[in-house]
């Protein structure tokens, strides 16, 4: 079959590598000029490369490292592996040492720095209490009314981090289901599921480069810096600016592919409203310049409020980049980018002790993800009888992440079989 994949970010691409596989002749169409989408490699001035936002993946994201051997990137290289932390720059938090679970969840609380007795135990219970519900809620609970038996400190010390990085939705408005099902994959699924994995090459390496690389050389074409602007359907089939395809997957973000069905004139209005009916929340990444390094691990985390808004800061020293680079990650972020810069500066004065930061870049990406809230609607990835949708956002049990992305991706390929 013809095939045509609208988007190149991580489930375009996904998608693309699977149905080539698969032994179909496929079209990938991008807007950008790079791949990668949503995470996607930034040239900065000075040839640094930085990326559109710090990622972080975990060891359960098992269809992204799946497809990045396939494609010949090691994760044991491109990637640092650590067990999950969520540590302070004053020593406190949670982290857990390396353990079969469900040992090395209860010996993290029970070592955790910084809590009293009545913190641990207030989450063993919750946790066991959710563990008994098989992680499962009503689809109208939040993550707030999910951890109404925590004590504060462990709500503001390893909640809302947690949810801020996975949902990035905040904790009054995430949905509690999704929520749930994330811990539970990470947490009790698999030895080495919540494992942190961070990037230690840019992330056009990780993956994007990688797969485009990989379906030239299948003989696919990859059309870098051109956006697809009409679909059209008759009975020959689908057009797309023209041009002939048997049939379609619209990998691109989600007001995107609406626009395209909308204007396409082929109906479709419930999976449009769906669509378009999706809120988004923003990320903004400061990448700030030290004369020295400032961390003592890759990856820590900030005590964040008003005027501090900044959960997270990476060494990218540690990570394979230029000595004294350190990129804070403002999850679910609402300030403009001149506050919000001076904010993070006076966040790492105080709680890091450096005040001789400079800011290199400030990326804010508005529509990062969207808003992951109770018994939100997503689009389901039928369009139209030969009219497919994949991207983080379409139906499915995780929240905007790249595991979502790639597993949205596989997916939408698999619907149209194997040739011969
Ligand atoms: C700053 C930031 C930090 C994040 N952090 C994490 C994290 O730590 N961990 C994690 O798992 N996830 C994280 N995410 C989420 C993750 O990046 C996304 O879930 C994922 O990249 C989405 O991939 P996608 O392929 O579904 O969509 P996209 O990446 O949006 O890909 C869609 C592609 O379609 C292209 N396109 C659009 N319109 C057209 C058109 N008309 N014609 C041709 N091409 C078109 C776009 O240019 C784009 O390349 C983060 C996202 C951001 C923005």
């Amino acid at each position: 079959m013809k095939l045509a994949v609208v988007g190149a970010g991580w489930a375009g691409l996904a998608c693309a590598v699977h149905a080539v596989r698969a032994g179909h002749d496929v079209t990938v169409f991008e807007a950008a000029r790079t791949a990668g989408g949503r995470a996607r490699r930034v040239d900065a001035s000075g040839g640094l490369a930085l990326d559109n936002g710090q990622h972080i993946l975990i060891g359960a994201y098992s269809a992204t490292l799946a497809l990045m051997r396939e494609l010949g990137v090691q994760p044991e290289a491109a990637m640092l592996r650590t067990p999950l932390q969520l540590r302070f720059a004053d020593g406190g938090g949670l982290a857990l040492p390396r353990l079969p679970a469900p040992l090395d969840l209860v010996a993290g609380i029970l070592g955790a720095q910084g809590w009293i007795w009545r913190d641990k135990s207030s989450l063993l219970r919750t946790a066991l209490a959710w563990r008994a519900a098989r992680f499962q809620c009503e689809s109208h609970t939040t993550v707030a009314d999910l951890c109404a038996g925590l004590t504060p400190r462990v709500t503001k010390e390893l909640i809302e981090p947690l949810c801020v990085s996975a949902l990035n939705t905040p904790v009054a408005q995430s949905s509690g289901q999704v929520f749930l099902r994330v811990l539970h994959d990470a947490l009790f699924a698999e030895r080495g599921g919540a494992d942190l994995l961070l990037p230690r090459v840019d992330l056009g390496r990780l993956l994007p480069d990688a797969a485009a690389d990989w379906l030239v050389r299948q003989g696919a074409q990859v059309r870098l810096g051109q956006r697809v602007q009409a679909l059209a359907h008759d009975a020959a089939g689908w057009q797309l600016d023209g041009e002939r395809f048997d049939q379609v997957i619209l990998a691109s973000p989600p007001w995107e592919a609406a626009r395209l069905v909308r204007e396409s004139g082929i109906g479709a209005a419930s999976w449009v409203a769906a669509a378009e009916g999706l809120r988004y929340e923003a990320i903004a990444t400061v990448y700030a310049q030290g004369a020295r390094r400032v961390l003592q691990a890759p990856m820590v985390a900030l005590r964040n409020g008003p005027q501090a808004p900044a959960q997270f800061v990476f060494d990218r020293s540690l990570l394979g980049g230029p000595q004294g680079l350190l990129a804070f990650v403002v999850s679910a972020s609402t300030l403009g980018r001149e506050q919000l810069q001076d904010e993070v500066l006076a966040q790492a004065a105080s709680q890091l002790k450096e005040d001789q930061l400079q800011v290199v870049q400030t990326v804010v990406e508005k529509r990062a993800t969207f808003a992951c809230t109770p018994g939100l609607v997503r689009p389901p990835m039928q369009v139209a009888p030969g009219l497919l949708a994949c991207g983080d956002y379409v139906e499915g049990p995780y929240p905007a992440t790249l595991e979502g992305a790639i597993r949205s991706g596989c997916a939408a390929a698999s619907q149209f079989g194997a040739v011969g």
